[in-house]
């Protein structure tokens, strides 16, 4: 049986890394080199030209990264990879390598909002035409892209509020409009959700998230099309928007457990909806998991668990979000999300700290919400946590 056939959990600890690794090394080693030297004129020229295997200069290619490069392909089943010194790194420079002025996007208006960014201001300054729909209004996706477009952005679930996608229906209908569709997996993780497979022709991630998932390295991929990723690898060679060998070791080392942390995640994020949708404190929750989300019957159906992360709305105004956070002892109160750390805070320190509040308010994002990121810790130490946290509203 070959690696690519096999379970996620193996292909995360195994993928990628061919043996015998440097000096016999049982785990890949960090070759912090930035060029690469050669005995002769003839070898080097032949790894320059490609006619051989070997690096060059660490901008472009570097050992260790390749084997997280390799380790992602595997994972989410593409063709090529490639990776980035941060998931906006990625995310930006595979928009700018793909798209010319006068073309046109179609994308979602619940995007992270550092990719909101890149839609409603830099983009637009470079002669691309941004189109924005609905999240939740899959008919309008359809229309718009129907319209015609070059390009298809999505991302499910999405942030702040959980918004679902379906993704073979979005993928089919920009195919049929001749669009290359691109997929920020971020939230879900190829344990979930494999974009590719439901027809995406290129999935982005932030590493520093749940692929990392230790809040202590930043990073970014692409993974698709061997063609459309050479293009955005090109072009990443020049911004020089690179990841660097110490940050690759450390997302190597945290992909090992990815398997394990988000089944635990999932399980954990599960239950803790289901307790905070019966807490009188809290007004609403947003989680695909539960069965009166509108998004649940295509989460079902396109993702083999519903994430680690939840949302939900406190009784109250911003002051109470403020009562709450102070309460909680398990969390930290930080910007990111999928950490082995519980992590909480509200959008506008999170996800959407690049908008403004009438931006906020435009977006369907309560002033009263909360997102709760779970970490790996015990559920019951979670939620007993939260219940008292929540007894201060
Ligand atoms: C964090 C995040 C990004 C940006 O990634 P960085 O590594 O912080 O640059 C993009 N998309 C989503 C969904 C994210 O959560």
């Amino acid at each position: 049986m070959h690696l690519s056939d096999m379970d996620s959990a193996t292909i995360a600890v195994w993928g990628g890394e061919e043996t015998p690794l440097a000096f016999g090394a049982a785990q890949v080693p960090i070759v912090q080199s930035a060029p690469f030297a050669y005995p002769d004129e003839d070898s080097w020229m032949d790894a320059a030209l490609h006619r051989s295997d070997g690096h060059i200069y660490s901008r472009n290619t570097n050992p260790t990264v390749h084997v997280f490069e390799e380790k992602m392909r595997l994972l989410e089943g593409g063709e090529a990879a490639t990776s980035f010194s941060s998931g906006m790194a990625a995310i930006s420079n595979s928009l700018f390598a793909l798209l010319r002025p006068g073309q046109r996007v179609v994308s979602i208006r619940d995007s992270y909002g550092g990719t909101s960014k890149l839609f409603l201001d830099f983009l637009p300054g470079m002669g691309i035409d941004v189109t924005l729909v609905e999240t939740s209004d899959a008919d309008a996706l359809d229309a718009a892209i129907a319209a015609g477009c070059d390009l298809v952005y999505l991302e499910t679930p999405t942030n702040p509020t959980l918004k679902i996608l379906d993704l073979a229906r979005a993928t089919a209908t920009a195919r049929k409009a001749g669009a290359i569709t691109i997929v920020d997996n971020t939230f879900s993780t190829p344990i979930n959700q494999r974009p590719l497979h439901l027809g995406a022709d290129l999935v982005v991630h932030s590493a520093t998230k749940f692929l990392g998932g230790h809040d202590d390295a930043l990073g970014g991929a692409l993974i698709g099309r061997a063609d459309l990723v050479r293009r955005v690898f090109e072009y990443r060679e020049i911004t020089g928007a690179t990841l660097a060998a110490f940050p690759a070791y450390m997302l190597l080392r945290g992909l090992k457990t990815l398997s394990l942390r988000v089944k635990r995640q999932n399980q954990t994020a599960f239950s803790i909806s289901h307790m905070l949708r019966e807490h009188p404190a809290v007004t609403q929750v947003f989680y695909p998991g539960l069965e009166d989300h509108p998004g649940h019957a295509v989460a079902a159906r396109q993702m083999a668990g519903f994430g680690g992360v939840l949302s939900f709305a406190v009784n109250g105004d911003f002051n109470a979000v403020k009562r709450v956070l102070d309460g909680l002892k398990l969390v930290h109160r930080a910007a990111s999300l999928g950490s082995v750390n519980t992590l909480a805070g509200p959008p506008a320190t999170t996800s959407h700290v690049e908008c403004t509040a009438e931006q906020r308010a435009e977006l369907g994002i309560p002033e009263g919400l909360i997102r709760y990121s779970c970490g790996v810790e015990d559920p019951a130490d979670l939620m007993d946590d939260l219940n008292s946290a929540l007894a201060k509203v």
